[in-house]
């Protein structure tokens, strides 16, 4: 015998409105916080938009298929960092002026007005580091265009982060092949 019975009550309607564009956080230790926001950039192309995507970490697989479809098929602009991760890194301090590149581009996307969606992969983790400024970040977003959409992602979002985002959602992560040994697979992981 069922436990739950459907709700009768239509729930308490909050009054609508449309805001010329939103913020979203990715965060969280699960998978589906990069994937994610290459969802929203697919919706996007969908409705003509520019989109720029800034990775400003490189993970091991080098050549993912998110970024060849995004680049030659979808028209995306790209933006990858040629690196590796810090902790396979010899020079620390060259990470940090690279994350700074890629923080530059990333504001020169935003504030072109160019760009209906920009999304920063993985932004997380040199901010934390600090490498790139929070502050700064916080207010190029508050005070981007009007109709540029941003998305952000990566583990341990800053309070800063949560707090100016629209929609934030946290990966929870359940279970990953990757702590039984699965080594990350391509067409589902890159
Ligand atoms: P995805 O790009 O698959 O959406 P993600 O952006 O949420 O993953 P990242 O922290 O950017 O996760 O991790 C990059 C790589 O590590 C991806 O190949 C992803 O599948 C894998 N990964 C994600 N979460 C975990 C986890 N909890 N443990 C181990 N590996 C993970
Ligand atoms: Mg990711």
């Amino acid at each position: 015998m069922a436990t739950e019975v459907p709700p009768k009550k239509t729930p308490e309607q909050k009054e609508r409105r449309r805001v010329p564009s939103l913020v979203l956080v990715h965060t969280g230790n699960g998978k589906g916080k990069s994937s994610s926001a290459f969802g929203v950039v697919i919706r996007s192309v969908a409705r003509s938009w520019n989109v720029a995507v800034i990775q400003f970490l490189k993970s091991g697989n080098w050549n993912t298929g998110e970024e060849r479809v995004c680049r030659e098929k979808l028209g995306v602009d790209w933006w990858a960092i040629g690196e590796g991760f810090s902790w396979e890194s010899e020079d620390l301090s060259k990470d940090e002026a690279v994350a700074q590149v890629a923080w530059a581009h990333a504001k020169n996307c935003i504030s072109s007005g160019e760009y209906q969606l920009v999304v920063l992969d993985e932004v997380t983790y040199p901010a934390n580091w600090g490498w790139i400024s929070k502050e700064e970040l916080v207010s190029e977003v508050i005070g981007r265009p009007k109709q540029t959409n941003i998305v952000i992602t990566g583990r341990d979002a800053p309070a800063e982060f949560v707090e100016i985002a629209d929609t934030v959602t946290e990966m929870r992560n359940v279970k990953h092949a990757y702590e039984r040994g699965i080594v990350a697979k391509k067409g589902i992981d890159y």
